[in-house]
């Protein structure tokens, strides 16, 4: 079965050559040969799913970076990157605080659902990796039991890194106050656990390991201009995935993808995840 769309953007191989540049020639064409876009859904095991910011806007979450370049109101370089929280502490422990509460007043909405229904229901592998810091995956109901198949590669603002023990804790609170790390039981070391501009996001070996095991790798609501998240479609494919984006607009890295389906996440993830589920390893 093919992959349907409300709207379609189908890339010819040709074009899809092109614009892709394997370190190793010979496995790309093969892989396209034995999984290419018109491969049959049921021979999908290993999925790979990429969230970002798309998905959240839709419950209210703004946007990391609006159409005028700022995060509510600030620039990323005075927010989200170690200098600036060496700069100004403050301004930062306020900036996270003030997202971590309006956490509370936003919900998962019906993608969030889906990929949650998905990830109980999946009886292949499965990782869930999203790029964005609130909870909106995590209350949607997935099984998070012994580690959980959802992974926050840039953090999560409901977790605490205290920089006086190196541990981390799960924190709802103000960390603007100085609160006590639960490990070491210092104040005024914690920091938000948020990967910011210049660091390592989180689980990249675990992440690169299922690019390369994965069948099919599906970004939702990405931008695609931000590594190293951007790059992971060009990863599944080099393994031979089929990749499927599901986005507003035509992410910048569009042209990687064998499908790219255009609308709200709310509404065609759903769909997706009926889909792969009456036809994929369940
Ligand atoms: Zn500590």
């Amino acid at each position: 079965m093919r992959l349907t769309a409300s709207v379609r953007v189908e890339r010819s191989r040709d074009t899809l050559a092109s614009n892709f540049r394997p370190a190793h020639p010979t496995c790309f064409s093969t892989s396209l040969e034995a999984n290419g876009y018109e491969g049959a859904m049921k021979d999908i095991q290993n999925i790979v799913i990429l969230t970002g910011a798309g998905i959240s806007a839709e419950s209210g979450v703004a946007t990391f970076r609006g159409p005028d370049g700022l995060w509510e109101g600030h620039r990323v370089e005075d927010v989200a990157t170690p200098e600036a929280f060496q700069r100004n502490p403050a301004l930062v422990q306020n900036f996270y605080d003030e997202r971590r509460a309006k956490l509370k007043t936003v919900h998962p909405n019906a993608a969030h659902q889906a990929l949650a229904k998905l990830d109980r229901t999946w009886a292949g592998d499965l990782l869930l990796v999203t790029q964005n810091v609130d909870d909106l995956h995590d209350r949607a109901g997935h099984d998070l039991e012994n580690g959980g198949r959802l992974l926050h590669m840039h953090g999560e603002l409901n977790s605490a890194w205290c920089l006086a023990c190196d541990a981390r804790s799960r924190f709802d609170g103000v960390m603007a106050a100085g609160p006590v790390c639960p490990h070491c039981h210092q104040s005024g070391g914690l920091r938000p656990d948020i990967v910011w501009f210049g660091e390592m996001p989180y689980q990249m070996e675990r992440i690169e390991l299922a690019l390369a095991r994965c069948d099919l790798f599906v970004s939702i609501g990405t931008s695609g201009a931000v590594y190293p998240a951007a790059g992971f479609v060009q990863t599944a494919r080099y393994h031979g995935a089929r990749t499927l984006e599901m986005n507003l607009d035509p992410s910048e890295g569009s042209f990687h993808f064998h499908e790219s389906r255009m609308g709200r996440a709310g509404e065609l993830v759903p769909g997706w995840v009926e889909e792969i589920l009456s036809h994929g390893l369940c």
